[in-house]
């Protein structure tokens, strides 16, 4: 099966932050792909903007190498590089002066998409905010893409959604979470709400319990001084993991339009109890010399490298089936995945020896993106009833053909989705408000009580007392496979 790519339109583009470590490793090889691919044509032109001082050669050179890393397949099509880097151009600007500003004004045409991408550290998004508009370079096709962290609290992100209301309009606020770019992610809204198969079981009383894991095997490198000031809950799981526990929670929405995709995932969101402190551990991880502390270069750090909690959403849908979510670095392996775990069959017919199975949806996020169904099966061959679990498999490559093997990056599915104007896979400022009211507190709770996170291994599967959360419920955490 070829999948069909439309055409957009000729737009402007400008990456601010076009020589930063984001743009260079995602967005810029996500836009070559989708060129590759067809889907914007001549006349589109992206501009990195950035304080560095190169020419428009100068930032193709630069753009040619990182593509040749992050793009390297598409890259064997020189005439294909050489032509989207005709399409680049470059402008030196300052984000917290006026410098610059002139030229990059003098490039954007008008009557087109113009979309503004702040890839840029947090601190300057208010600053190019109030600069574009300045400028006079706001016309009703214009959008901005924000990336992550949307503040770091309530207080702060509540001030930031302020500052980018001054300017724009909230349908003109892009607020980037790549978990919601990822091919996997869709599947799952499309497999829930495309098929009579699982709508009917999706609640408490099918579902035993949902364990969603985002386990990742890197550690935190060049990213120190940020993430001793974040940690996991702040990195992962007030945004990502959030999100991936609202696609599966949310009440299916009337439409597969903006808001009211979105609407339903707020409800979610505002639906979650507060987490009760037995109910959540922190973990940091440990390591010959290599170990959380020393690598922030803090002895006396106490952010947590690794957070499981188990939460409850109050709604009659699924009052009583817990959600449990864990995610942490350095573990012993990259892995994404939400499992939803289904109840025991209420009786067996085939006796005590033939053991008690329940169904496993398995969504898996990265790598090898899929969906998988455990279900039970005779074993084969004379003898008794015994029953076996089974995969039905619905791996990408398998169903849909070996061109499908390699899904598009999330990157390229959230640009071109700003290019095209649908703001379905992008946060709206008051979920982003809801997912720091509720996670607000419980950090709150970790400092007034002094918390230290319970020390792990690298290379384990996070600290024992994430384990006990589930034992103490009778349940246990699925496996963290590559
Ligand atoms: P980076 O430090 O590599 O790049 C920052 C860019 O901003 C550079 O191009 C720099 O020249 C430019 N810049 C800095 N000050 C400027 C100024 N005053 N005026 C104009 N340009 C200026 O950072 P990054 O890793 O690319 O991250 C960019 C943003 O994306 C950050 O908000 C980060 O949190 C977020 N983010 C990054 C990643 C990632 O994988 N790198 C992932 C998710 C989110």
């Amino acid at each position: 099966m070829v999948s069909r790519v439309i055409p957009v339109d000729p737009f402007d583009l400008v990456i601010f932050g076009g020589t930063g470590d984001l743009a260079q490793r995602k967005i810029l090889p996500a836009l070559f792909r989708r060129f590759c691919a067809g889907q914007w044509v001549d006349g589109a032109q992206i501009i990195g903007a950035a304080r560095t001082g190169y020419d428009s050669n100068g930032f193709r050179d630069v753009v040619r190498e990182s593509l040749k890393t992050h793009a390297a397949k598409q890259c064997q099509d020189v005439s294909a590089l050489e032509s989207f880097l005709r399409r680049l151009d470059y402008v030196a600007l300052d984000g917290v002066s006026d410098e610059g500003w002139g030229h990059l004004a003098r490039r954007l045409k008008p009557g087109r998409v113009r979309a503004f991408y702040f890839s840029v550290g947090p601190r300057l998004f208010g600053p190019l905010a109030e600069r574009i508009e300045a400028h006079g370079l706001i016309t009703p096709l214009t959008r901005i893409v924000v990336e992550k962290p949307f503040g770091h609290d309530l207080d702060s992100a509540q001030a930031l959604n302020a500052t980018l209301a001054a300017h724009f309009t909230e349908n003109q606020i892009y607020r980037i979470d790549h978990y919601l770019g990822k091919e996997t992610v869709q599947n799952l809204m499309a497999v829930r709400f495309g098929n009579m198969l699982f709508e009917p079981l999706w609640n408490s009383q099918y579902v035993d319990h949902i364990q969603i894991t985002v386990a990742e095997s890197v550690g935190i490198d060049g990213r120190e001084e940020y993430y001793d000031r974040a940690g996991a809950m702040r990195d992962m799981m007030q945004n990502h993991l959030m999100q991936l526990l609202c696609l599966i929670a949310m009440e299916p929405p009337a439409k597969f339009d903006p808001d009211a995709v979105r609407d339903e995932k707020l409800k979610v969101i505002r639906a979650l109890d507060p987490v009760e402190p037995h109910h959540i551990v922190r973990g940091q991880f440990e390591g010959e010399g290599s170990g959380y502390r020393q690598v922030v270069g803090n002895e006396r750090s106490t952010t947590e490298s690794y957070v499981a909690l188990k939460a409850h959403v109050s709604n009659w849908r699924w009052a009583g089936t817990p959600f449990y979510l864990r995610t942490g670095k350095r573990l012993v392996a990259r892995s994404s995945v939400i499992n939803v775990m289904f109840k025991d069959a209420p009786h067996s017919i085939f006796g005590a020896d033939a053991g008690r199975h329940a169904n496993v949806l398995s969504i898996r996020l990265q790598p090898n993106e899929g969906i998988t169904l455990k279900v039970t099966i005779k074993e084969p061959g004379p003898g008794g009833m015994r029953l076996v679990d089974v995969p039905l498999d619905m791996s990408f490559a398998e169903a849909l053909g070996p061109e499908n093997q390699d899904p598009p990056d999330a990157y390229e599915r959230l640009v071109m989705d700003v290019i095209r104007g649908n703001q379905t896979l992008f946060m709206r400022g008051d979920e982003v408000e809801a997912a720091w009211a509720w996670t607000d507190p419980i950090i709150a709770g970790w400092q007034a009580r002094g918390d230290v996170p319970k020390p792990y291994d690298s290379g384990s599967t996070g600290p024992g007392d994430a384990e006990l959360l589930m034992k103490r419920d009778g349940r246990r955490w699925q496996g963290i496979n590559p």
